[in-house]
Order: C-alpha cells, then sequence, then structure tokens
C-alpha cells in the first residue's frame, strides 16, 4: 500500500487547489506547515476563516470590502460619473497604484468565455447594468484584459451599454496583447488609461 496519510493528503489537497501550485509545490507547502509551530500555523488556518468572515463583496462596485459599502465607493471625492470595467480586485489595486483615475469601479469577476462555457450570466455584468439606470454615470472605460475573453467581454458589455446614451470606451494602448493588466507598469497604465479608445 502506498504511503498514505488522511489529514496530510487533505491538506496537500487544499494547496492543491489553489491557482499555479501544482502537486510537488503542495505536498511541499504540506509539509512545511507540518513544520511550522502549532501557534503560527493556527494563526495561518485563523486567518483564512477571518477573512473570509470579515470580507464580502461591495453592494455598489462588487470589489472586496470589509465595510458595508467599499473604500472607493463610500469615497465622497471621487467622479461617480464614471466607472472603469475591469475583470478581477487585482485590477483595481493595479490601476489604484497609477493614482491617475479618480473615478469608480466595477469588478466583473471573471470574463465570458465561450470556450469554457463561461457567460454573461456567469460575471457580474447584470449589477453592472443596475448602476446605469439613473443618469449619473456618463462613461464607462472598459479595461478588461487585452485577451480573447477580454475582447469578448469588452465587445458584450459595448453592445448593452451604447444604446443607453452612456460614452464607452476600451483601454487599448500600449497594453501587451494576451497581458494581464494587473501586471502592467504602472507607466503603461497611465498611458493605457489617458488614451483610451471610443467604442
Ligand atoms: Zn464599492
Amino acid at each position: 500500500m502506498a504511503y498514505s496519510i488522511n489529514a496530510l493528503d487533505n491538506l496537500s489537497d487544499c494547496f492543491r487547489a489553489l491557482p499555479g501550485i501544482g502537486e510537488k509545490t503542495a505536498q511541499r507547502l504540506a509539509f512545511f506547515v507540518l513544520d511550522m509551530p502549532d501557534e503560527k500555523a493556527e494563526k495561518f488556518a485563523k486567518a483564512i476563516t477571518d477573512a473570509k468572515k470579515a470580507i464580502h463583496f461591495c453592494p455598489v462596485c462588487q470589489n472586496f470590502t470589509d465595510r458595508e459599502i467599499c473604500s472607493v465607493c463610500g469615497d465622497v471625492k471621487r467622479d461617480k460619473s464614471i466607472i472603469c470595467v475591469v475583470e478581477t480586485p487585482s485590477d483595481v489595486m493595479a490601476i489604484e497604484r497609477t493614482s491617475e483615475f479618480r473615478g469608480l469601479y466595477h469588478v466583473l469577476h471573471g470574463a465570458m468565455s465561450p470556450m469554457d462555457n463561461i457567460g454573461p450570466a456567469d460575471i457580474k455584468i447584470k449589477e453592472l447594468l443596475h448602476r446605469l439606470a439613473d443618469d449619473t454615470v456618463k462613461e464607462i472605460i472598459i479595461a478588461t484584459n487585452p485577451t480573447v475573453e477580454g475582447d469578448v467581454t469588452a465587445a458584450y458589455i459595448a453592445k448593452l451599454i451604447k444604446p443607453l446614451g452612456v460614452n464607452v470606451s476600451r483601454l487599448a494602448f500600449g497594453l501587451p496583447v494576451g497581458g494581464d493588466l494587473e501586471y502592467a507598469d504602472k507607466l503603461t497604465l497611465s498611458k493605457a488609461i489617458e488614451n483610451r479608445s471610443k467604442l
């Protein structure tokens, strides 16, 4: 019978479920945790459960927050007439680091991918449309990744929104095709926002 301990396999499987972690790394991380002092391991486990308990989607922009409404949506100094639509919370952080954008965000939590059966109902598009119900929003900047999925999503959203009389633009300039927005450097991203093209 192969060497197996259930609790160890369980822990290893948990690491294996994380993005970018293969079987060998998962096993190494599991052994690393077992080698930790009890107190440290408990702190680690508690950080996961605490974060899951305290953090939820902002009801407005769908970004993660531990407040009722996130700090961006709740900031009276932000320009509420413009919404930048991104795929992930990491993209919000990347754009915030540029200090270039003073509007609000909308996090889709993914992108449409016909190949993987991910359609418009699987990401937060409906929630975006709700935000356009009154006349506050004048412009939508679609900042989905420059990938096939990001482009499909941008085209779909533009088609829905344009008839509502809201300006729609897309980050196009300077971002490497197929690259992830969150890895773009500050200057490239600032330029991409500044040189956004109308859809
Ligand atoms: Zn928010």
